[in-house]
């Protein structure tokens, strides 16, 4: 589109999380009117870390701030794979963007320092707090959201980045749920002081043993270390009740620096977290509206790409936009885009566990038959 089509145009990115943070970045560089409507009246985020790839670091290069990134997160070069008591499975160096002459790393970030980053280079007033969507209509070639403190707007393109239970994908794209994986997620950040000593580096280490995996993500410049638990667990609770006694059993027979890690652990400060994700939509996109990160495409955490793929979402929509003649054919170009990756990634992400590990937790029932827990 011509750059004076596209700073004509109105956009309303509903939810202000990573997706929607990012693709309020990507859209007001190129110069559109964008607003950013959050239900939250205070941005908050859990306490834990990820890692944002090579590939998501440089989308920030090219917005221009790469630094407000690095400057709160260690870069990594490789994630290993340990058995429970510690030997090596495998090393893998994070993918590396081909040609790429920055020698561009993957960063561990906390989450909280995160959003702040992406929050604090958008244009003050950008995001408004306290407005939770109600509906959402779809007028062809506008959208008018009502939100449920009784605010209207009108915009010519709207951007539903409202998650994993998004209102836009319900009203508009797919009435289908969220799908529980058969886990939980136990995460919380810890000092490295406290660590035992088992983080020797700044690399990303996963340790599996049966029906748990263990994550141990340096924090270094804060020196601190997210621990996460991954466990299988029937109990698929949104966010479920868990005693200390039963994260520690997840744990059991793991390095017993591990075990102690565990044990140490202030349940006030632990997330948990039944870990849900949804199947493909079809169709991401109206000529108006369009769906970003997880509305469009939540997918388990085991492959760490839920958040880097919001952030990828937001600078394929904004090439889509300059590449494209039109916003139905930005959008439809978009998904054509980024569709097919993300299918992928929500697919891989539901290997997490062996049939043996699932039939464990689960006796009696096929694999197929807890969702998500793919074989
Ligand atoms: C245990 C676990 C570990 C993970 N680890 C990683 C990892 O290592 N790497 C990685 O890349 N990803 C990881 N993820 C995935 C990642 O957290 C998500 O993919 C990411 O948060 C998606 O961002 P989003 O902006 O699309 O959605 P969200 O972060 O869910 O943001 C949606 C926003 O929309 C707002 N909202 C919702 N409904 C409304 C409404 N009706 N009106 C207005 N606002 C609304 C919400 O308040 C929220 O602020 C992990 C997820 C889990 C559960």
């Amino acid at each position: 589109m011509k750059s004076s089509d596209i700073q004509n145009l109105t956009v309303a990115i509903v939810g202000a999380g990573y997706g929607g943070a990012a693709a309020a970045k990507a859209l007001s560089l190129l110069g559109a009117q964008v607003t950013v409507y959050e239900q939250a009246s205070q941005i908050r985020e859990v306490g834990a870390g990820i890692g944002l790839r090579p590939s998501t670091m440089d989308q920030f290069r090219r917005w221009g701030m790469f630094d407000a990134i690095a400057n709160v997160s260690t870069p990594s070069n490789q994630f290993e794979i340990l058995t429970a008591t510690g030997h090596p499975i495998m090393t893998e160096a994070w993918p590396a963007i081909p040609g790429d002459t920055e020698n561009t790393k993957t960063h561990l970030i906390h989450r909280g320092d995160f959003i702040e980053a992406l929050l604090s280079v958008l244009p003050d007033g950008m995001v408004r707090l306290g407005h939770k969507l109600d509906t959402v209509e779809d007028r062809g070639d506008s959208a008018v959201l009502t939100f449920t403190n009784g605010e209207r707007v009108e915009a010519d393109l709207v951007i539903g980045a409202d998650g994993i239970k998004s209102a836009v994908r319900q009203q508009l794209f797919s009435q289908a749920g969220p799908v529980f994986s058969g886990e939980h997620a136990y995460r919380a950040v810890i000092s490295l002081d406290d660590a035992y000593g088992m983080v020797p580096d700044d690399e990303l280490r996963m340790y599996i043993g049966r029906g748990t995996k263990v994550y141990l993500l340096p924090l270094r410049h804060r020196n601190q270390l997210s621990f996460d638990i991954t466990a299988l667990n029937p109990d698929g609770t949104w966010a479920p009740t868990v005693t200390s006694d039963d994260l520690v059993a997840t744990v059991e027979g793991f390095d017993e620096r591990i075990v102690n890690m565990a044990r140490n652990l202030n349940m006030d400060t632990v997330s948990i977290r039944a870990v849900y994700d949804i199947d493909p939509v079809d169709t991401w996109h109206t000529n108006a509206v369009a769906l970003l990160g997880d509305s469009a495409h939540s997918m388990l955490h085991h492959q760490g790409q839920g958040a880097n793929s919001a952030i990828m979402d937001a600078g394929g929509l904004a090439d889509a936009l300059v590449e494209a003649d039109s916003v139905p054919e930005a959008l439809a170009l978009y998904q054509a885009t980024r569709k097919p990756v993300t299918d992928e990634l929500q697919r891989i992400s539901r290997q997490g566990w062996t049939e043996d590990e699932v039939n464990d937790v689960f006796p009696g029932q096929k694999p197929g038959s807890i969702a998500g827990a793919a074989v």
